[in-house]
């Protein structure tokens, strides 16, 4: 078994996701989050936001998962959000075409590919239907966008699209998000929700899905002035697998402080570069194994036009790596999209401290001159002698002055355009701010989180299997058993699994089958403690604690259980020093 099909089967037997409405025989790329999937998907939610939110000082809005055409029109999304599909002559099955050939030849991103080279590495290696084996060769290589289409109200005439990314939720929302930061840059807006893509073929359970989760970053800053606090981070070694070294025939990937890879000039943008310092610690914070983990430098084919450095991170798993999170330096192009479509103002006014005096050469061309001598072309002139008046007021210096207008030359005494140079006083100017963008996909870490976590080892001579989560990530923090349903210890374990819930601690009880298979039903879902009242319990008011990755019990007092687990949970102390 793969180390993704055994996580599956774990998943589906304990609760974490399985495919959903298997009634009805399901539809692929859609799961259901079982108690532990959902208590531990948001578990990671809760610790997102808690480090790219709170600490750093960003808001959190919530935006429609439907919005209306214009906007993904704007975003660029209804003409180019697009994967390669293949058909099968044969049997009609469609397939990923980037994918046949990552699957079926050495290379790597072949998405960044264009179709007939694509068309043609198909031809060349012969590459065949997955589902029936049919030959693939000469079959076109086409475009499918990857939205899925809804009408907004009755009838067709107001379509809407379920969105594909959150982030436009909070860039079509700019002028109001501005607003309410009080127009003063930098500041990020964050928002975890749901986003849905059309994947030509899902796989991998929530690796590839139509539906899930994403909590996307947008920090909006002042090109000419912000700075990010690149000192708290640039100690962080990043494992770094830069395009170059993708390229080189011996690269792989370097180990360079964030520091070092802003002054080697590897990750070029210094706002991408604190995002992946402030990540990294992250990711090892949720349990993501770091010994299997990278950031990739997106390859040139690979990087969206607008976008100047992007990497993502990503984590091996069954030897592939996956993409977890994309973290991109997008400049202004989404919010210059969206004033261009919308007519809106996506900039802030950036006052100044002082208002500054500056020199703004104007015309005032006299049209009583300009109407006789060009007619129908008189009003395009002055404008072009307007133009041309802010961009170059030089051209005002001698007797006449020329413009260029659709080929043709207008010449103008100089007199007649009443040039002038005026003093004004600004108080500000209008800025549109670039967006640093982190983009996370909460089901491939909750994905990545379990399979890194994934623990087989020998206990007493038999086989176990068990979750290594953080206690922070872990869905249930406490089982509480009963050794025996006599003599009044089930009540008493019932009490105490109250009063542990009362202190916020996640709580499962569990009475049914011998101890040792409990504690194999907790050890399977991560929980990192559990507690059982035995005899003894009765008499002298102490538990045994055990600790899931060393199964080591100790004897505690009931009195401070709470505490002592709060401790334990927040790594303020350890279960050898109890
Ligand atoms: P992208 O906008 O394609 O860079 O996606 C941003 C993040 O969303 C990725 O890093 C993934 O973690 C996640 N993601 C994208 N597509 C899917 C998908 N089909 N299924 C699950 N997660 C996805």
């Amino acid at each position: 078994m793969s180390e993704g099909e055994r996580l599956t089967e774990l998943a589906k037997r304990r609760g974490f996701y399985f495919p959903a409405a298997g009634a009805y025989g399901g539809a692929a790329g859609f799961w259901t989050y079982g108690p532990q999937g959902a208590a531990l998907k948001s578990n990671v939610e809760d610790a997102w936001r808690d480090r790219f939110v709170v600490r750093e000082g960003h808001q959190e809005i919530s935006a429609p998962d439907v919005m209306p055409e214009p906007v993904f029109e704007a975003s660029g999304h209804l003409d180019g959000f697009d994967d390669m599909i293949i058909e099968c002559a044969e049997c009609g099955a469609t397939h990923r075409a980037d994918h046949l050939v990552e699957d079926n030849t050495d290379i790597e991103e072949a998405e960044s590919l264009p179709n007939e080279e694509v068309m043609d590495i198909i031809a060349d290696h012969d590459i065949a239907c997955p589902s029936c084996h049919a030959s693939l060769a000469g079959e076109p290589v086409d475009n499918f966008n990857l939205m899925f289409e809804t009408n907004i109200g009755p009838g067709t005439s107001s379509p809407g699209y379920l969105r594909p990314e959150t982030a436009q939720g909070i860039f079509v929302e700019f002028p109001q998000l501005s607003e309410y930061a009080r127009n003063q840059l930098p500041f990020g807006v964050a928002q975890i929700g749901k986003a849905y893509r059309n994947e030509i073929s899902p796989r991998k359970s929530l690796v590839r899905v139509r539906e899930f989760t994403q909590a996307e970053l947008e920090h909006f800053v002042d090109p000419e002035e912000d700075e990010p606090p690149l000192s708290e981070v640039e100690d962080v070694i990043l494992p770094l697998y830069s395009a170059e070294s993708q390229q080189a025939d011996d690269g792989g990937v370097e180990h360079l402080t964030v520091g070092e890879a802003v002054a080697d000039g590897v990750v070029t943008s210094d706002w991408v570069a604190y995002y992946l310092g402030v990540a990294k610690g992250w990711y090892e914070r949720i349990g993501v194994d770091m010994d299997r983990f990278r950031f990739r430098q997106h390859l040139p084919g690979e990087l969206a036009h607008y976008a100047s450095d992007c990497w993502d991170a990503e984590a091996e798993i069954d030897g592939d790596w996956i993409e977890i999170t994309g973290f991109a330096y997008r400049g202004d192009y989404d919010l210059e999209k969206h004033a261009e479509h919308s007519g809106e103002d996506f900039t802030v006014f950036k006052q100044y401290d002082e208002p500054v005096t500056v020199e703004r050469p104007t015309v005032d061309p006299d049209m009583s001159y300009l109407g006789p001598e060009f007619g129908g072309d008189a009003q395009t002139v002055a404008d072009a002698l307007e133009a041309l008046a802010e961009r170059n007021p030089e051209a005002f210096d001698g007797d006449e002055v020329t413009v260029e207008v659709d080929g043709d030359s207008f010449t103008v005494p100089v007199a007649e355009t009443n040039f002038s140079v005026e003093e004004v006083t600004e108080n500000g100017e209008h800025v549109r701010p670039h967006v640093v963008e982190p983009s996370f996909g909460v089901g491939r870490l909750v994905y990545t989180v379990l399979a890194h976590a994934y623990t087989e080892d020998e206990v007493d001579g038999e086989e176990r299997t068990y979750l290594d989560l953080p206690p922070e990530q872990a869905p249930t923090t406490v089982g509480v058993f009963p050794l025996m349903d006599k003599d009044g210890m089930a009540d008493y374990a019932r009490e105490i699994a109250g009063a542990l819930r009362e202190a916020g601690h996640s709580v499962t009880y569990d009475d049914s089958g011998a101890i040792g298979r409990r504690y194999r039903r907790q050890d399977e879902i991560g929980t990192p403690y559990c507690v059982t009242v035995d005899y003894e319990s009765l008499e002298e008011d102490t538990v045994t604690l055990r600790e899931r990755d060393s199964t080591d019990q100790k004897r505690v007092s009931i009195d401070g259980l709470a505490e002592t687990l709060e401790r334990l949970t927040e790594g303020e102390t350890t279960f050898d020093a109890l």
